[in-house]
């Protein structure tokens, strides 16, 4: 079993604009394709692990959707060839009650340690909001907020009390790799 490196899509790999449903209109966060093609370089499997209630509120259609990840994707290869191994999302709408997979849920962290056969205790929950990173504290792992323009005062203050408060992705990544030699 591996660690992996979770990472939230929307203002942690991608530019946050409210729920991201056009192609088109995506554009990658400056240093998150070489930070992530560092991680590939290291064998670091790189998951993304997405809320998308723009799905389950019928404000974003599966196809819209999946053309958004594919640019993510597309963008990925093209700035760093880099590539993100899976990607989960949870499609449903919070207003109508609590599933087990929308974060701070950590259902499909869960699905992704069983598909991909990752060690959730020793991987690392990284994102722009408290509840990309809170998963952590219950699965074991590291919790590193990035903070960006979408990110609440509160989400900073508990990341800072509980977890941990790391400028870029990049340096989330040189923290990583700085581990895993030790641990070599
Ligand atoms: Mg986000
Ligand atoms: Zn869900």
């Amino acid at each position: 079993m591996r660690p992996a490196m979770f990472l939230d899509r929307d203002g942690t790999v991608n530019v946050d604009t409210g729920f991201v449903r056009r192609a088109a209109d995506v554009a990658l966060i400056p240093g998150a394709a070489r930070a992530i093609a560092r991680l590939n370089a290291a064998q670091v499997p790189v998951v993304i692990v997405t809320n998308q209630s723009g799905l389950g509120r019928g404000i974003l259609s599966t196809a819209e959707y999946v053309a958004v990840r594919d640019r993510v994707a597309e963008l990925l290869r093209e700035h760093a060839n880099a590539h993100v191994d899976a990607t989960y999302e949870c499609p449903h709408d919070p207003r109508l009650g609590e599933c087990a997979c929308r974060k701070p849920g950590t259902a499909l962290f869960a699905r992704a340690a069983h598909d991909l056969d990752l060690a959730l205790d020793r991987s690392w929950y990284v994102g722009d909001r408290w509840r990309d990173i809170a998963p952590a504290l219950e699965l074991g792992g590291e919790g590193i907020l990035v903070p960006g323009a979408g990110t609440p005062d509160d989400d900073l203050r508990t990341a800072h009390e509980r977890a941990r408060v790391v400028d870029t992705l990049g340096e989330v990544v040189d923290a990583v790799l700085a581990s895993l030699a030790v641990a070599r």
